[in-house]
């Protein structure tokens, strides 16, 4: 069973918050970079067998920003190289300002059958200050599109701790999320990463974070409505419905292996990590020519594998299985850790249920400082 993902690099423009690689005004080289895709596609399959794929994931960037015919190619022509599964989920990034009914009945024919939509906040004033290009009402609408079209398989994204935001409003906006019915809610903190505009005004004092304590409340927030509503927390950040988590994010966190394509991608095949390089033109030019994009590569050693599942792995509320590791491993969990292992469970920040190590809820929130204990 494989795993694809393909990265599309273009924006309309930068969120002040976004370190991804994607880079705004390159409208110029969108079927240049499909073209590239392919290619990359049909060089890969050429060196590394592809086994059929269970899921392909079109995240950026804003993947709906191409047209449906570019996304229509790169879908046929990923049919062409690899066996795609009957019952995979094909998903895509889509943001709020970029779609219609139309679109997404034209994609949805071309075999996308999961959406994720960039929403952030339903609130005018916090997505202006994430200098998103959508507003709330952009967001309501794209979710009746979306689902208006039949595509039942929705996830909805949502930032907690922007600049400004209270606890009430955090609730009022996971409040809307769950109002529409997704079956999938991707819940991320916001962090302040380097090179972004946020990082800029974090440095220079003019950023109004919320404090501890407001993160706390909003932390107690997302337990409290999620639970109600019935969406189970089956990673850090992630929430589903019973039967609706991302099987292709799950791929990840247990560290198995997938392909990558597109500009700063990365694939993990045959125990190497590969990154190609981040800049589209570039990307463009060297597969046109038939070149190498490889940015940097790194081939883990089973140990050094051994500890990335471990790591990873906790992300999942499941925990990571000690079978699974001593099988594929050939690694005991307990006598490779010992003194370290048995310092976090005494501390209640990990529980070993076998086979299942987990964070606890307190380990969850201390999350960083385990994983470094690891690591
Ligand atoms: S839409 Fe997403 S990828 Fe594009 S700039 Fe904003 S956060 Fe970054």
């Amino acid at each position: 069973m494989a795993h694809l993902y393909i990265h599309i690099p273009f924006c309309l423009s930068k969120c002040s918050y976004c370190s991804f690689v994607s880079y705004p005004g390159l409208e110029h080289l969108y079927d240049r970079y499909i073209n590239a895709l392919m290619t990359e596609m049909r060089m890969l399959t050429s060196v590394y067998e592809p086994q059929p794929l269970d899921t392909v994931f079109l995240g950026g960037g804003t993947p709906s920003l191409l047209s449906v015919e570019n996304i229509s190619s790169l879908l046929h022509s990923c049919r062409e190289r690899f066996e795609i599964k009957a019952q995979a989920e094909i998903s895509m990034e889509i943001n709020p300002k970029t779609v219609d009914f139309m679109q997404v009945l034209s994609l949805k024919n071309c075999g996308i059958n999961r959406v994720s939509l960039g929403v952030q906040s339903f609130i005018d004033t916090e997505l202006q200050r994430l200098e998103r290009i959508h507003n709330a009402q952009e967001a309501w609408d794209a979710v009746e599109s979306v689902r208006n079209a039949g595509i039942a398989n929705i996830n909805l994204d949502l930032i907690s701790g922007i600049p400004g935001q209270s606890v009430d409003s955090w609730r009022w906006n996971l409040q809307s999320a769950i109002a529409l019915n997704p079956n999938h809610l991707s819940l991320y903190q916001l962090s302040i990463e380097e090179k972004t505009g946020f990082f800029e005004q974090f440095a220079g004092g003019r950023l109004p974070l919320p404090d501890e304590d407001e993160i706390a409340g909003m932390d107690e927030v997302t337990a409290e409505l999620c639970r109600s509503a019935g969406y189970n927390q089956y990673e850090i950040s992630n929430y589903a419905r019973p039967g609706f988590e991302c099987r292709h994010n799950i791929n990840y966190w247990l560290n198995e292996e997938y392909f990558g394509v597109g500009a700063g991608a990365v694939r993990y095949l045959t125990g190497e990590r590969i990154k190609n390089i981040e800049d589209p033109l570039l990307y463009c030019e060297k597969m046109e020519r038939g070149e190498s994009v490889v940015k940097e590569s790194e081939s883990l050693g089973p140990e050094a594998s051994f500890r990335e599942s471990v790591v990873m792995g906790l992300r999942m509320v499941e925990g990571v299985s000690s079978e699974r590791l001593l099988s594929r491993y050939g690694i005991d969990l307990q006598l490779y850790y010992k003194e370290t292992l048995e310092k976090l469970l005494e501390l209640s920040l990990l529980e070993f249920h076998k086979p299942y190590l987990r964070l606890t809820a307190k380990g969850r929130a201390l999350a960083n400082q385990v994983m470094a204990d690891l690591v």
